[in-house]
C-alpha cells in the first residue's frame, strides 16, 4: 500500500511542478505584450510630434507664399497708380495699397512667431527621439530576456511531461485513473491528513476513516472535497517515526 501512495506522491510532484512553471511563463508572454504596447505608445507620441512640426513646416510656406503674392499685388498696384488720371481713382487704389501693406506687415509679425514656433518644435521632436531610441533600446532588451525566459520555462515543462509518462507507469492504474480524475478540477490531488483535518479542504475526516489511513498506509477518498486522501505518517521519513 504504502508504495502505490508513494508512485503517486511522485508523480503528484512532478504534474505539481509543471503547473508552478506553466503558470510563471504564463506570466511572460503577457508582460511581452505590455512591453510592446508601451514601446507603440511611445512611438505613436513621437508620430505626433514629427507631424506638428511638419504642419507648423506648411504653415510656414504657406504664410511666406502668401506674403509674396501679396508683395507683387503691391508693386503692380504702385506701377498702376502712376497712370491713373482721376483724383478719386487714384485715391481709391492708394488705400487699397496702404491695406495691402498693412496685412503684409502683420503676416510679417505671424512669420516670425511661426518661425520661434517651429524652431521650438523641431527642438521638442529632437529631444523626445533620443528618448525613445533610449527608451526603444531597454524595453528591447527587456523583451528579449522574458522571450529567454519562457523559452527556458517551456522547455523545461516540455522535460517534465517527459518524465511523467515514466513515473506514471509506476502508479496502480485503478489508483491513476481516480487520480487523472480528481486532478483535471483539483491540483493537489492527493493530500495528506493530519491530525484528522484534511489538507485538501480542512475538514475532519471520520476518525474511523482516519484511523484506517494509518493502519493501512494506503490512500481513500475524502469525504468532503473527494480528494485522493492519505495519512500524513505514511509517507514520513522511516528513520523520523523510529
Ligand atoms: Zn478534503
Amino acid at each position: 500500500m504504502r508504495e502505490k501512495l508513494k508512485a503517486l506522491a511522485e508523480l503528484q510532484k512532478v504534474d505539481m511542478e509543471a503547473a508552478t512553471l506553466r503558470k510563471a511563463a504564463d506570466v511572460h508572454p503577457r508582460q511581452i505584450a505590455e512591453l510592446e504596447r508601451e514601446l507603440g505608445a511611445a512611438r505613436s507620441a513621437i508620430e505626433a510630434e514629427r507631424n506638428r512640426v511638419a504642419d507648423i513646416e506648411r504653415q510656414k510656406l504657406q504664410l511666406e507664399q502668401n506674403i509674396a503674392d501679396e508683395k507683387d499685388k503691391v508693386k503692380k498696384w504702385e506701377a498702376r497708380l502712376a497712370e491713373q488720371r482721376s483724383t478719386r481713382e487714384y485715391s481709391a487704389l492708394a488705400r487699397e495699397i496702404d491695406i495691402a501693406k498693412k496685412a503684409n506687415l502683420t503676416m510679417a509679425d505671424e512669420l516670425v512667431e511661426l518661425t520661434k514656433t517651429l524652431a521650438t518644435a523641431r527642438e521638442t521632436v529632437k529631444g523626445k527621439e533620443a528618448e525613445f531610441s533610449a527608451r526603444q533600446q531597454q524595453l528591447g532588451s527587456r523583451m528579449s530576456e522574458l522571450r529567454a525566459k519562457l523559452a527556458e520555462a517551456e522547455s523545461q515543462v516540455k522535460q517534465l511531461e517527459g518524465q511523467r509518462s515514466g513515473v506514471a507507469a509506476k502508479v496502480d492504474a485503478t489508483l491513476l485513473r481516480r487520480y487523472e480524475t480528481v486532478r483535471k478540477k483539483k491540483l493537489p490531488a492527493l493530500v495528506g491528513v493530519v491530525a484528522g483535518t484534511c489538507q485538501g479542504c480542512n475538514m475532519n475526516v471520520p476518525p474511523q476513516l482516519y484511523n484506517q489511513l494509518r493502519t493501512s498506509l494506503g490512500t481513500d477518498v475524502c469525504p468532503s472535497c473527494h480528494r485522493i486522501i492519505y495519512a500524513v505518517e505514511a509517507l514520513a521519513d522511516p528513520a523520523d517515526a523510529k
